[in-house]
């Protein structure tokens, strides 16, 4: 298999569970210090909620910890929350997420450091080499695709094709030129990658692995991209509070769930509604506290991802690290239309298993006095009709929504992440 004995730090990717117990209990130990001695509003944190960092013994004491937030991260912009001095802090990035207030992220060297290394670790577990082109769409700016993406090649030794997101034709010469191996980027950077090159007429054949991230995606999804672009593609994990993309894992070539980065974070699985822990195997949201971290370690932080423990034993590629499903969705893009829940993830598996299906969607909430309903438009080849893809939705979803199919091309492209779900007032268009 392509990833196997393929590793950037062998010995702790393979470490046993007991050694990463062990690493896990003498790093909690020291962040839960470090955050409290350093930064004032962790300090009230830890004091309102009744512990100090003496009370944290193991690794399972964590959950003596207080849970946070976004909220948190926001309310102490632009740089409330670090945990070191100014003249420490080498880089940052920020997200704005939807309400527009900024969640920052301070970089020490070291935190860079940390950065990188799994980074690196999620290129050479999806079998990536030194020496190859890794060619990194994702924009080079205050969002931390593109610069993770490069600290992390870096760390792996391969070379690096800063090209960044748009003119997808330049990016297609680049790929040939250089003969890319690796491509990086959003689910939906692949997919206009895949039309453009079929517009063009044009293959890659040194193109082989995909990495993609920032864009929750199907396992149907990720077929028809794999297939499409020639490659094998990997679901990278990783957000702005918990040091950027790559930070949390990937999924390895076994594909059945994602190896969190274990000796740099603890992972817990809660219920949204009590905050208590999930058994593995039950869905919940993620919570994440940062282990290595300086500038801004987040302690027990809510992802409001929802994802599950799929498996603790050895994985068929030799790592040790936990593994947990690919997010499914986030707790606020849950919809329920007609009393139905569903997530966005579950119309994306249904209609790229329809074939003739394009890669782009919409789905369209419109609210009526009060009642919501759903439409969701799909590109398609001729011959795929509404009634087809009503079939296929009902099955899935368990109700029909109504939509109108389009020729492929049909529907608005956009730059960067896409946007696949949109609200709509009665009479608005
Ligand atoms: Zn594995």
């Amino acid at each position: 298999m392509r990833g196997e004995g393929n590793f950037q730090n062998e010995k702790m990717e393979t470490a046993s569970q007991e050694k990463i117990r062990e690493l896990q209990s003498r790093r909690l130990k020291e962040i839960a210090r470090h955050v409290y001695s350093k930064n004032p509003i962790y300090r009230k944190l830890f004091d309102e909620h009744g512990v100090s960092p003496e009370d944290i013994k193991s690794v399972e004491d964590v959950t003596k910890l207080p849970l946070t937030n976004k909220d948190l991260l926001r309310e102490s912009y632009p740089l409330g929350l670090s945990c070191v001095d100014r003249n420490r802090i080498v880089e940052m990035h920020m997200s704005s997420g939807s309400t527009g207030t900024p969640v920052v992220m301070p970089y020490t060297q070291g935190d860079l450091d940390q950065w990188a290394e799994c980074m690196a670790r999620c290129y050479r577990m999806a079998g990536a080499v030194p020496g190859d082109a890794a060619q990194i769409t994702p924009l080079f700016g205050l969002f931390n695709g593109g610069f993770g993406m490069y600290h992390g090649a870096r760390a792996a030794g391969l070379f690096v094709i800063p090209a960044g997101p748009g003119n997808t034709a330049r990016q297609i010469r680049l790929a040939r030129d250089f003969k890319t191996r690796v491509l990086t980027g959003v689910v939906s950077y692949g997919i206009r990658l895949m039309e453009v090159m079929e517009e063009m007429n044009e293959s890659l054949p040194d193109l082989d692995i995909g990495i993609f991230g920032a864009e929750v995606f199907s396992d149907s999804m990720k077929k028809k991209i794999s297939s499409g672009l020639g490659i094998e593609a990997f679901d990278i994990y990783g957000m702005t509070e918990s040091g950027g993309v790559g930070t949390l894992g990937m999924d390895c070539e076994a594909h059945d769930g994602l190896h969190v980065w274990e000796d740099h974070y603890i992972v817990e699985v809660i219920d949204p509604a009590t905050g208590e822990a999930v058994d593995d195997g039950k869905t919940g949201e993620l919570v994440v506290t940062a282990l290595t971290r300086e500038a801004l370690p987040v302690i027990r932080f809510r992802t409001a991802d929802l994802t599950k423990v799929v498996s603790r034993e050895q994985c068929d590629c030799g790592r040790t690290h936990v593994k947990i499903a690919p997010i499914t969705g986030r707790i606020d893009d849950m919809l329920i239309i007609k009393g139905v829940n569903f997530f966005p993830k579950q119309v994306e598996q249904a209609l790229m298993q329809i074939p003739g299906v394009g890669a782009n969607y919409q789905i369209i909430i419109e609210e009526t006095d009060g009642m919501k309903d759903v439409r969701i438009n799909v590109e398609a080849e001729a011959g795929v009709t509404g009634y087809v893809v009503e079939k296929a939705l009902k099955e899935a979803l368990g109700f029909s929504p109504k939509g109108d199919v389009y020729p492929i091309g049909g529907l608005p492209r956009q730059e960067g992440k896409a946007k696949r779900v949109f609200y709509k007032k009665a009479g608005e268009e």
